[in-house]
């Protein structure tokens, strides 16, 4: 974590984000929570990767538009993001009958 001023509020890494230059990813093995830096506030929803395009998860076989209702609801941390359609059912994913991603 960097903060640009003694007193701590000035959160270089969520300036990262805001800017988006950098994406949420929350290790949760320390003693840090990235959703904090926006306490008060909306926090942003998860982005993608360079070339994402539709997001899965980890713990499903779907693939959806990253603004599907059911995407949403993906934690950051079990995301995963496709360039393509072909690439999400190269991975074995299929798509969500929701959003109905081609
Ligand atoms: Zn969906």
């Amino acid at each position: 974590m960097v903060y640009l001023d003694p007193e701590g509020d000035q959160n270089f890494n969520r300036m990262l984000v805001d800017a988006g230059h950098a994406q949420v990813k929350d290790y949760t093995t320390n003693e840090f929570d990235p959703y904090d830096w926006w306490a008060g506030e909306e926090t942003p929803e998860p982005t993608p990767t360079e070339a994402g395009k539709y997001v899965g998860s980890v713990k499903s076989d779907k693939y959806h538009y990253p603004d599907c209702q059911w995407a949403k609801k993906i934690k950051p941390e079990n995301g995963v993001w496709f360039a393509s359609s072909e690439e999400a059912r190269a991975a074995g994913y299929v798509s969500c009958g929701v959003c109905k991603p081609p």
